[in-house]
């Protein structure tokens, strides 16, 4: 852990798009020096000197939990690497990659030990869900990472995003990323959708707005470069959250924000609000849902175990069947913030740690039941 003060280094990690490209292809042709060009290929000029390899990556590994993950050293520029421009790769943190893994059952997990369970259940690996809801999708990190884990059993995913300009964005994405046989978008509040699309949707993953506290600014990105590359084309965004934590807009403001903006606290309340209201309906609205995974860029607790606490004490929701599913291996530490009080297994669900996991801050919680209601048993 870096000093106080001194801003911590995270990996640089990099998500294969299984959509475009398999791992392995993608691995071999990264790892393969480049050859130095010939006289010809070189326009004429001067040959480059035998043994120079151009523009050769530094070395990485493959994640141990998050597939198709590559993890790079830390300050490794990737931006303008030809995979990631021809979206093959796509810069996404891990922490922001867990989400989508968890809710598919694609990261190993702990045995849930239920309530009056004599021998312990493994995580619920029925049946794959085949329609998924993104309730809160744009830009659409996670959307189009659900797509590339759910495409070899045929998912298809509806992704909801209520703001215009953001659900342009996010279909723009899934038409560069390949993923548009996978996804339908729609540009509607999560709250407004029809009964057909409610009755229909088998999981959910909800990744609300939140206060982002969790985003770690990374000094060894040179933000001069990013920010005269935005000023080519790319228009600021308003909101931190529109962007991926990756992009250089949401790091400058993140940074702001560590130091001169903290969020206040009636801002954290009032996002945390919101966020049981969401949560809340996605696991009281939709009859055939079986799986919900919310989660967060915070680190604040009225923002993660806060909401889960408030929504599983909600009769209404009890009464359904839901409960939290342990996530993760054993050997992820980083454990949802149970306190002497609490009844529920809040260590179920995980944090990520920048120091301890080397991510963001991140929060994931997965709630499951076994039975699932017909349409009208439905809290409309
Ligand atoms: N999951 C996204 C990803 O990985 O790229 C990031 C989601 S961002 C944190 C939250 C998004 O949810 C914002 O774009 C916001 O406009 C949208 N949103 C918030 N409330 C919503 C609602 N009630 N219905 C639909 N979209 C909503």
């Amino acid at each position: 852990v870096p000093p106080p003060g001194v801003p911590m280094k995270l990996p640089r990690y990099a998500r294969v798009n299984t959509l475009k490209i398999d791992t392995e292809t993608l691995v071999e042709r990264l790892r393969r020096p480049k050859r130095a060009r010939t006289e010809e290929e070189n326009g004429g000029g001067e040959p480059q000197r035998r043994g120079v390899i151009r523009g050769a990556l530094p070395a990485f590994t493959i994640d141990e939990h998050v597939p198709d993950l590559l993890v790079f050293p830390s300050g490794t520029d990737l931006h303008n690497h030809p995979s990631v421009r021809g979206s093959q790769v796509i810069l996404q943190d891990k922490s922001s990659c867990l989400p989508a893994c968890v809710l598919l059952g694609a990261v190993p997990c702990e045995p849930t030990q239920k309530k009056g369970d004599k021998k312990k259940n493994t995580i619920p690996a029925d049946a794959p869900l085949e329609y998924v809801l993104d309730a809160c999708a744009a830009p659409g990190n996670k959307t189009t990472q659900l797509a590339a884990l759910g495409a070899p059993h045929g998912i298809k995913l509806l992704a909801v995003e209520r703001d215009s300009k953001r659900a342009g964005v996010l279909s723009q994405r899934v038409q560069t990323l390949n993923a548009a046989k996978h996804i339908n978008v729609m540009n509607t509040d999560f709250f407004d959708l029809t009964s057909d699309v409610r009755d229909a949707v088998q999981g959910i993953l909800l990744d609300p707005s939140c206060s982002a506290s969790g985003v770690v600014s990374r000094v060894d990105i040179n933000l001069k470069q990013h920010r005269d590359f935005l000023n080519k084309g790319a228009k600021p965004v308003e909101d931190e959250n529109l962007l991926d934590e990756n992009d250089l807009v949401d790091q400058e403001e993140n940074t702001k924000d560590a130091k001169d903006k903290k969020p206040s606290v009636s801002r954290v309340e009032k996002l945390a609000q919101v966020q049981r209201k969401l949560l809340t309906h996605a696991l009281l609205s939709f009859p055939a849902c079986r799986r919900v995974v919310y989660s967060t860029c915070s680190v604040h607790e009225e923002e993660n175990e806060g909401v889960v606490r408030a929504v599983l004490s909600d009769e209404r929701i009890a009464k359904k069947g839901w409960t939290l599913t342990n996530i993760m291996p054993r050997t992820w530490r980083t454990r949802g913030w149970k306190s002497k009080d609490d009844t529920l297994p809040l260590d179920f669900t995980i944090r990520c740690d920048p120091a301890v996991d080397k991510t963001n801050g991140f929060y994931v919680s997965r709630f499951d039941r076994d039975v699932v209601e017909t349409p009208a048993e439905t809290v409309a």
